[in-house]
């Protein structure tokens, strides 16, 4: 098992891919590459060639890139076995469950419905990083454009079982505008106030937010915390089940 390299890099207005290499077998993967130049700018600069592209969702934002980079370098494209008709150039379907290797590492594949049917998320446990697409964000989550509520209330339930110094690896720099939201439902909440404060002196600086921690996360966000009655308060819903607090703070966000 060998720990990857990450890097980070920041593509079309706010999104982010990743690049992920194993040093051992010198394997090198590409997660949601939305354009292909600036991640091969970047994985020739390292001195590396791409294996493979890991998609975590249909859209054209995580996808852009694919059919260039795999005409150029000749990658295996992996996706989500339910996206096969959507994802471009896809060669490998895989499903919950399931577990892709780069080089010596492995990742393990967690079905995150709600933002799209059939996303997907890696989880590379030696790695400690999570590759979560538009699932889960800093202080916030997807967008519902295919799921219910219920399913992404379940899939974020997922996530955030997962180890706290679990790096999350998201799809997007969102977090100053998540942050407004959160402290509008969480204003005393310290650990918020502390990272909202956190996040305007990054973005200040031009400095990327993420990735985050899922105990920060964890302490943070309201939609992994639709559970405690802090945020069922504040949106006047205590004793309703948590899938419905969910709902409700996705509409109030879409709206905000
Ligand atoms: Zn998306």
């Amino acid at each position: 098992m060998s720990q990857l390299a990450i890097h980070q890099i920041p593509l079309l207005q706010d999104n982010y891919g990743y690049v992920l290499h194993d040093p051992v077998d010198h394997v090198t993967a590409m997660i949601d590459p939305a354009v292909a130049e600036p991640v091969l700018r970047d994985v020739a600069k390292r001195g590396w060639s791409l294996d493979y592209v890991l998609n975590t969702h249909h859209h054209y934002d995580h996808t852009g890139g694919n059919l260039e980079l795999k005409r150029i370098t000749g990658c295996k494209i992996v996706g989500p076995r339910h996206d096969s008709d959507r994802i471009p150039g896809m060669d490998l379907g895989v499903s919950d469950g399931d577990t892709v290797r780069i080089g010596s590492a492995t990742g393990e594949v967690i079905a995150v419905d709600g933002h799209t049917h059939g996303h997907i998320a890696f989880w590379f446990r030696e790695s400690k990083a999570l590759f979560c697409g538009d699932t889960l964000f800093s202080l916030g989550c997807g967008r519902l454009f295919e799921g219910e509520p219920e399913e992404m209330w379940e899939s974020l339930k997922r996530l955030r079982a997962l180890p706290d110094e679990t790096l999350v690896c998201c799809g997007h720099e969102y977090s100053q505008a998540n942050a407004r939201f959160a402290l509008s439902l969480d204003p005393n909440n310290p650990d918020l106030l502390a990272r909202a404060q956190e996040i305007d002196e990054k973005r200040a600086q031009g400095h990327a937010t993420v990735p985050t921690t899922m105990e920060m996360e964890r302490r943070t966000n309201p939609f992994l915390r639709a559970d405690t009655e802090n945020i069922a308060l504040a949106v006047g819903m205590q004793g309703a089940p948590p899938a419905q607090v969910f709902a409700e703070i996705r509409h109030r966000k879409d709206v905000f």
